[in-house]
C-alpha cells in the first residue's frame, strides 16, 4: 500500500516537452485514472512514476520518500503492460509463481501464495496448462495474477484492457475493479476512454498536451469541468457550448445571449469581451414559453431517449430528450437549461469562470 505524489514533474525529450509540470496525489488504496487523448503525455507521467522514465525536473514522492532519479527495481511497485509478455516455455503455475522464486521463497510458502491469487482471480484450474493455448481474457488473468503474487506497493497500468474487444473488456474492468476493491492496493490507471475513466476510477486526472487540466472524483469533473477541453473529452455527446460576446460582472447571476436574458450561477469571476455558455445535453429542456429558440436540424433515436441536434443563434447544441418527446426536423422550439447546471468560460482561454456552483470544485482542482 503506498500514496504516490508527484510534483511539479516535467519530461523532455530533446527538445519536445512532453510532459509540463504536472503535480497531483494518488492517496493510498485509490483507483486513480490517467486520462486523456493520445500523445498527451499519460504513459511517459506513468513510466516516471515507475521509474522506467527519469523526470527532466520535478519529484515522485512514494510514502513521502523522494524516488524520482531511483530505478525501478527500489521502488517496489508493479507495471502492467497492454501487452502481456508471459514466458511461453512456462505453464501458468510457474509464471506466476516466477518473481516468488527469483526472490528467493520457499516452495511451499510459494505453492500457498499461488493458490490464493489463483483462487481471487478465478484461474485455479488452469494452473497447470500452457499458457499458448490461453484465451486473451486468461492471458490477461495470468499477468494480472503474476504482478499481484508478490504484493507491491502500488499497481500501475498502461491501458490494460485496450487489447481486448469491447464486451470481454466491460467485463475484465469490473473484475479489475472488483479486484481492487478486495486487495486495496493502490492502483494508477492509464485510458484514452472517458467513459473507462469515469466507471472504474475513484479519481481522475484529465490531461492535455502533456498538462494536468483538472484532478478529482469524476462527478465533480463531469458536472463542474474546470476547461472547455475537460468539458469535451468527458461525457458523450460532450458539453454544448454557446459563444458569445459582452461579458459577466463579478457576483451577476445573469447573461445575455442573441439579447435573451439567461439565469446562470452567480459568477465569482467577472470578465469582459468573448465567454461560452456550456451546458450538457441532459440539461436542456424543451419549452414552448422560453424565447431562446432553436431550430431542430436531427434527431438521434437511443430507445429510452433521443439526442436532439438544434441550430441556435449562438451555435449548434444537442439535447438529451425523452424518446416520447415529438419533434420534427425544421420545427423552431423554445430550449430551456437549469441554471444551476451551468458553466461559463472564458471564450479566449478556455478556462471556466469561478462560480457559486463550481468554486469548491475548482478550488480542489
Ligand atoms: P498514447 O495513448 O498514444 O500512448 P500518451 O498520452 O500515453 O499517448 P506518451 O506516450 O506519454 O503519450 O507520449 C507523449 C509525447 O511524448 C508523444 O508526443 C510522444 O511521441 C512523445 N514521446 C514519448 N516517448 C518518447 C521518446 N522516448 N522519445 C521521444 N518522444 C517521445
Amino acid at each position: 500500500m503506498a500514496q504516490i505524489r508527484i510534483a511539479n514533474l516535467r519530461k523532455d525529450f530533446g527538445a519536445f516537452n512532453a510532459v509540463k509540470s504536472s503535480t497531483f496525489t494518488v492517496e493510498d488504496g485509490e483507483f486513480f485514472m490517467l486520462l486523456g487523448p493520445s500523445g498527451c503525455g499519460k504513459t511517459t507521467t506513468l513510466r516516471m512514476m515507475a521509474g522506467l522514465e527519469l523526470p527532466t525536473s520535478g519529484e515522485v514522492y512514494i510514502d513521502g520518500q523522494e524516488v524520482g532519479q531511483k530505478p525501478a527495481s527500489q521502488r517496489d511497485i508493479a507495471f502492467v503492460f497492454q501487452m502481456f509478455a508471459l514466458y511461453p516455455h512456462m505453464n501458468v503455475r510457474k509464471n506466476i509463481s516466477y518473481p516468488l522464486v527469483s526472490q528467493g521463497m520457499k516452495r511451499a510458502q510459494v505453492a500457498a501464495k499461488v493458490h490464493e491469487i489463483a483462487e481471487i482471480l478465478g484461474i485455479t484450474a488452469l494452473l497447470d496448462n500452457s499458457v499458448g493455448g490461453l484465451s486473451g481474457g486468461d492471458r490477461q488473468r495470468v499477468a494480472l495474477a503474476r504482478a499481484i503474487v508478490r504484493e507491491p506497493k502500488a499497481f500501475l497500468m498502461d491501458e490494460p484492457l485496450g487489447a481486448l474487444d469491447a464486451e470481454f473488456r466491460e467485463r475484465m474492468s469490473e473484475e479489475l475493479r472488483a479486484l481492487h476493491d478486495r486487495m486495496g492496493a493502490t492502483t494508477v490507471y492509464v485510458t484514452h476512454d472517458q467513459l473507462e475513466a469515469m466507471q472504474m476510477g475513484d479519481k481522475i486526472v484529465v490531461m492535455n498536451h502533456g498538462s494536468v487540466e483538472q484532478f478529482g472524483v469524476p462527478q465533480d469533473i463531469y458536472d463542474w469541468p474546470a476547461t472547455k477541453f475537460v468539458a469535451e473529452f468527458i461525457g458523450s455527446p460532450p458539453m454544448n457550448f454557446l459563444d458569445f460576446n459582452g461579458g459577466i460582472g463579478a457576483g451577476a447571476d445573469t447573461v445575455v445571449l442573441d439579447g435573451i436574458t439567461m439565469q446562470v450561477p452567480q459568477s465569482r469571476d467577472g470578465l469582459s469581451g468573448a465567454l461560452t455558455f456550456g451546458v450538457r445535453p441532459e440539461h436542456v429542456r424543451l419549452d414552448d414559453s422560453a424565447p431562446y429558440r432553436g431550430r431542430v436540424r436531427a434527431t438521434e433515436y437511443l430507445g429510452t431517449t433521443q439526442i436532439v441536434t438544434f441550430d441556435t443563434a449562438n451555435g449548434q447544441i444537442k439535447a438529451r430528450l425523452a424518446s416520447g418527446d415529438h419533434v420534427s426536423v425544421g420545427d423552431t422550439i423554445g430550449l430551456a437549461f437549469d441554471p444551476r447546471t451551468v458553466t461559463i468560460f472564458n471564450g479566449t482561454t478556455g478556462k471556466a469562470l469561478r462560480s457559486a456552483a463550481n468554486e469548491g470544485v475548482l478550488a480542489h482542482g
